[in-house]
């Protein structure tokens, strides 16, 4: 993976997030959690069938109708190298309204439970960005005003944002508030 850009305990890193080592990788899951395209099909694929029996698990006992826009859910990482998927659903942009809550409630939500869990190294994709429509420049402003908000509170945690290419992690840190 390489960074191209390093704080005290934040990163920002180009690279394929399946092969991040740590306590856990955040999947931008959709609501079904049955599995999708973009980040959340190679997650499937590097972590193996055994994480789709979990996620549907998931369904049956915690959430039948799916997880909602902005919440998460954990299940353990089998093939990858990372221990954990934490599994959240980003908001779909729409022009019309303003769901800048609902994605800042994904990564709030993901850096909750990463502190409850003692976790020390968590990776995040560029929730939303991807099939989901969210301006890259508008999530970047959302996900370092979190970042900046959140991490001075888990002192234990180091995150590390990771973009599928160079031209992603510079839209992002052109467009953050770091
Ligand atoms: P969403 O449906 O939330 O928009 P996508 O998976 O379509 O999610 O895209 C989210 C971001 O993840 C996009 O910027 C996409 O380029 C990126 N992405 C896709 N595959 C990977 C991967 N293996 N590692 C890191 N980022 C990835």
């Amino acid at each position: 993976m390489k960074i191209h850009w390093q704080g005290e305990r934040l990163s920002v890193a180009e690279g394929d997030i399946t092969r991040f080592d740590g306590d856990a990788i955040v999947n931008a899951a959709n609501q079904s959690l049955l599995g999708g395209g973009g980040v959340d099909g190679a997650i499937h694929r590097a972590a193996g069938p055994a994480l789709l029996e979990a996620c549907k698990e998931l369904r049956d006992k915690a959430w039948p109708d799916g997880l909602p826009v902005g919440q998460v859910a954990v299940t353990p990482g089998f093939r990858l190298a990372a221990n954990h998927v934490i599994h959240t659903v980003g908001p779909v942009h729409a022009k019309s309204e303003d769901r800048s809550q609902q994605l800042a409630d994904c990564y709030r939500h993901a850096l909750d439970v990463a502190a409850e869990r003692g976790f020390s190294r968590l990776a995040f994709p560029a929730i939303s960005t991807g099939i989901y429509g969210y301006p890259p420049a508008a999530a970047a402003a959302i996900v370092s005003d979190v970042m900046r908000e959140r991490l001075p509170n888990i002192p234990g945690l180091e995150v590390t944002l990771v973009f599928f290419s160079a031209a992603d992690a510079e839209t992002f840190l052109r467009a953050a508030n770091l």
